[in-house]
């Protein structure tokens, strides 16, 4: 059924475990504003399993019954080695490389849960919650702080970050979480959402691009 492992650029298989998927909330400040919350003095954490990951050139198959369903578009960082309470210089040596993963939400179900004061679970971590690219090495990527990527939704784009807008950059993120639990090989870290979140539809088309290195299309079933 889970038929997810990760790949590199070459579409070659990376040989390391499919583990959990570390997740950050509210990192962009025009993506706090658009759902209308409040700027965080700590990176806002939660956890996808790794029974969310899905390739990202399958297609999107989305919850029912279950409300809208949003397209999150997030550089994703592979990690390689353990990091348990690291420093920058540790954390430098530990990622393998970057790529874009989706992070679905069910949005209704989320301003529920978030009302109620409960968990994100529901809204975020059931099965195929994380389409997930193939991963481009830490040497080919010239710099964490300057990456460039896009989702665009039936050739029009919706959403466009740069890692540099980012309130808490790639490597604080890795040394915050490795304070609050230990990061293993094979695990992913997706780093928030700029804005331009809205609902998938049925027959959706998405190209998704991390500029100067891949381009992926995949649609909405
Ligand atoms: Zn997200």
């Amino acid at each position: 059924m889970f038929e997810y492992k990760h790949i590199d650029s070459a579409g070659k298989g990376i040989d390391l475990p499919v583990g959990k998927v570390v997740c950050v909330g509210r990192n962009y400040l025009l993506h706090i504003k658009e759902l209308d919350n409040e700027v965080p003095n700590v990176p806002l954490l939660f956890i996808k399993p790794s029974t969310a990951l899905s390739p990202l050139i399958n297609p999107i198959v989305l919850p029912v019954n279950l409300g809208p369903c949003h397209n999150e578009l997030e550089v994703a960082v592979l990690i390689k080695t353990s990091l348990c309470q690291a420093s920058i210089h540790q954390v430098e040596s530990a990622i393998w490389g970057v790529g874009l993963g989706l992070d679905l939400t069910l949005r209704d179900v989320q301003n529920t849960l978030k009302k109620q004061g409960h968990p994100w679970e529901r809204a975020k971590a059931f099965d195929y919650s994380c389409p997930m690219s193939q991963f481009v090495s830490q040497n080919e990527i010239k710099k964490l702080s300057n990456i460039d990527f896009s989702l665009s939704v039936n050739n029009e784009i919706r959403q466009h970050g740069n890692s540099q807008d980012m309130l808490f950059n790639i490597l604080e993120l890795v040394v915050d979480i490795s304070h609050a639990f230990t990061l293993l090989p094979g695990d992913i870290v997706m780093t928030g959402t700029p804005k331009g979140v809205a609902a998938l539809l049925v027959d959706d088309q998405l190209t998704i691009e991390l500029s100067g290195h891949f381009s992926v299309s995949t649609y909405v079933k």
